[in-house]
């Protein structure tokens, strides 16, 4: 037992945690490939009926109608099923609609083994059941299985019990048929599910190492705010956006001040620490849409979007006087700093976005003439 349960293991992937979202990132797809199949399973009863019952009772019209009826029935089910699949887009209501549909459909073709002639050998249409299960469903494993194995007990059942002029030759080829049936499908279903699984971790691994790259260019790594570049390309489309849609856009120019002192009178590794805790005053500070980038060594950009002039300089004032505050480092002694704030707001003479940076970096030169821990607006 030891060893199928290991040889089985190196063949089947075990997701363990992201099991759950392997099967959401698939329901689409799933729900796509079971309405065909819903869809076929219409189609071949329409056909049976049309040739299989014609022929069988076409001389008996009660019995025939009552074939109407009965596929009929199954065809409706089969619609409403793919009604509910067709709105669903949960994985839970998805499995047990298609366990549903599956179960009534072997409960309907062992039904019809009853109304076949006793002699009527069906053993090549009932190994359809389970390998169109193994192989096309994509329930759980042991789903398609416990499918699988329904039927053939039921149709098994039929053949043994039902059908009085059967031989044991042939009750034995419907058995051996049976039997085989699920050792080629249940392989086959382990390994095409062991393929799909294998498939959506290499899918995820890529995705992972795609945003960790994006990441890694468009984030600085000391103060995990965006690079230049980022912040540039962003700012870029935030103003395209602000002037299609005429919304009012400020930005702000930061920069600390006399930064080179910090880094003198304390060394460099406290420089570095100042500048990670003013970025993260300033992630802390601004709103989910605000676009924070560093944009020189202490010079930084924060971009407003949807905010004018007078809220923008509220906002930097706060910035500016909760950075006063903050302690960089306790060392000897406590290390503060101040920074100094040029804002500037869009305007309708503006095309570029590099001519609302060169406004508000004026405005911030004005503020460090100024006297510097301070805030200047045209
Ligand atoms: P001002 O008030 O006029 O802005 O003076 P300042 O000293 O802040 O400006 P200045 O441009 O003279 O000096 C900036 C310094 O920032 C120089 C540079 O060594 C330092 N610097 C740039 N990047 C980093 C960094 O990543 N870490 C550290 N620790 N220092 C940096
Ligand atoms: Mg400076
Ligand atoms: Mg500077």
């Amino acid at each position: 037992m030891g060893v199928f349960k290991r040889l089985f293991g190196e063949i089947i992937l075990h997701l363990g945690d992201m099991e759950d979202e392997y099967r959401r990132e698939n329901l689409s797809n799933d729900i796509a490939q079971c309405i065909l199949i819903i869809a076929a399973s219409v189609a071949i009863t329409m056909l049976g009926l049309l040739m299989l019952d014609y022929l069988m009772f076409g001389n008996r019209l009660q019995l025939f109608h009552w074939m109407i009826v009965y596929r009929t029935v199954y065809i409706l089910i089969a619609l409403a099923t793919i009604a509910i699949l067709h709105k669903t887009r949960d994985q839970k209501l998805f499995d047990a609609t298609v366990f549903t549909w599956s179960l009534l459909t072997a409960i309907y073709l062992i039904l019809f083994n009853f109304t076949r002639p006793s002699n009527y050998l069906t053993t090549p249409f009932d190994i359809l059941y389970p390998f169109g299960t193994y192989l096309l469903l994509p329930l759980r494993l042991k789903h398609n299985f416990a499918l699988a194995a329904a039927f053939s007990i039921g149709t098994l059942f039929v053949d043994a019990f039902y059908k009085t002029e059967i031989s044991s030759i042939q009750l034995s080829a419907a058995l051996s048929s049976q039997i085989l049936i699920h050792f080629l499908g249940l392989p086959a279903a382990i390994q095409m599910q062991s393929y799909r699984r294998r498939f959506f971790k290499a899918y995820l691994e890529q995705k992972d190492a795609h945003e960790m790259a994006n990441y890694m260019i468009n984030i600085d790594t000391l103060t995990k705010c965006m690079t230049r570049q980022y912040f540039m390309e962003t700012a870029e489309k935030e103003f395209v956006r602000a002037k299609r849609l005429q919304l009012p856009l400020a930005l702000l120019m930061l920069d600390i001040d006399h930064f080179k002192k910090i880094n003198d009178n304390h060394g460099h590794h406290i420089g570095d620490q100042a500048l990670q805790r003013f970025a993260e005053v300033v992630l802390e500070q601004k709103r989910a849409q605000d676009v924070f980038g560093r944009l020189g060594g202490e010079e930084f950009g924060l971009l407003l979007p949807n905010t004018t002039l007078k809220n923008a300089k509220l906002a930097a004032e706060r910035i500016q006087k909760i950075w006063a505050h903050s302690l960089i480092a306790e060392t000897l002694e406590s290390v503060h700093s101040t920074v100094s704030i040029g804002v500037a707001e869009m305007s309708s003479t503006d095309c570029t976005f590099s001519v609302l940076l060169q406004r508000a970096d004026n405005m911030m030169y004005k503020a460090k003439r100024r006297g510097r821990n301070r805030v200047a607006i045209k």
